[in-house]
């Protein structure tokens, strides 16, 4: 049979749609030479001998995760009682989804998906909430945890995709159709690989942008539009940062967690801002994930950086997985492992 590639696809994606091999691909397209290689929408693929699969949940860590996967799990997270919101729009006009699931008085919000090739990032969150909404409907223990009684405790805000385009870019490249063609080219001086991407799609990086340290950490970066940490020409200029801006002042969190790769390290501090219960918070992570505690990373302008120095509040930025960005697909396994605990515990540090 044949099949059109539709956006966001990628030969990982395809294979594991039809139940066959990437490689199976590759056998019967003679132009695709790689299983890494691009595929763009409505490129025709012929699928030998594949039976479609319904359940697209991917445990087996063979797929990549974007905006698209997301969308797919929309209806089951609704099913499970998991509440879904629209907090702004991605430069290419895709939504920022943020997704509440608790009713407890402590308010912990986890993003993911900030850098294009740290995609893994929001795999995890998006199947963690979901695993959590699916134990909360059965009244099962996880790992040992009543999930009715963290849930109970805490209300958990979720984005798992702050930058959607960026993502996309990342798995599937950029094609003529594509709306920024040329200033995505121009920026990645004519090179056809965004492997090393990690920029929104205007070429800003999304935790370079927030008015802490912001100017020193401006001074330090690129100038201009760049594949990675281009600060922007001010702070919050881009949509997604503001979209978390917005929903970060209005709820008032108790505590947020941002999800990076790669290293398997927790950052805790900020230029000593940080309160003192957050030395104790991250040697609890630390010990549920084995991830390393760090206290700064000598940067600024990030999002966790601007949440302890405005609210005083502890931040933790995760770093997850260990290899060069994007992990490829298999490394969920490890990332799921580790950090699935991690995101229990952090429900009630
Ligand atoms: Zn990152």
């Amino acid at each position: 049979m044949m099949h059109t590639v539709q956006f966001g696809e990628t030969i990982n994606k395809v294979a594991f749609q039809y139940s066959i091999r990437p490689f199976d691909i590759l056998l019967f397209n003679r132009e695709i030479f790689s299983e890494q290689q691009y595929i763009y929408p409505g490129m025709k693929l012929y699928i030998q001998n594949g039976t479609f699969r319904q359940d697209q949940m991917d445990w087996l860590g063979l797929t990549e995760f974007n905006q698209h996967d997301l969308e797919g799990m929309l209806l089951r997270l609704q099913q499970n009682g998991v509440e879904k919101d629209v907090i702004g729009y991605s430069v290419m006009n895709k939504q920022i989804y943020a997704f509440k699931i608790g009713t407890g008085k402590k308010k912990v919000f986890y993003s993911g998906g900030w850098h294009a090739n740290e995609w893994i990032t929001s795999k995890l969150l998006a199947y963690f909430i979901y695993e959590l909404s699916e134990k909360q409907k059965d009244q099962q223990r996880w790992h040992g945890y009543s999930v009715e009684q963290l849930l109970r405790d805490s209300t958990l805000y979720v984005v798992p995709i702050v930058n959607p385009d960026g993502i996309e870019l990342v798995q599937q490249g950029i094609y003529k159709e594509h709306p920024h063609f040329r200033q995505v080219l121009e920026i990645n001086k004519g090179m056809r690989s965004f492997d090393h991407w990690s920029s929104n799609i205007r070429g800003v990086d999304l935790n370079h942008q927030w008015p802490a340290g912001w100017a020193k950490e401006a001074n330090e970066s690129p100038k201009v539009p760049w594949p990675r940490h281009y600060s922007g020409q001010k702070p919050l200029t881009e949509p997604e940062a503001k979209a978390i801006y917005n929903y970060t002042n209005q709820h008032q969190f108790d505590y947020v967690l941002s999800f990076h790769s790669q290293g398997q390290v927790i950052y805790w501090g900020y230029n000593h801002l940080e309160p003192e219960v957050s030395a104790e918070m991250v040697s609890r992570l630390s010990y549920v994930s084995s991830y390393l505690p760090i206290k700064t990373a000598e940067s600024d302008g990030g999002y966790k950086d601007w949440f302890i120095q405005h609210y005083r509040k502890p931040g933790f930025t995760i770093e997850v997985g260990v290899g060069v960005n994007p992990l490829s697909p298999d490394h969920f396994s490890e990332v799921w492992s580790n950090n699935c605990l991690l995101c229990l515990e952090a429900l009630i540090l």
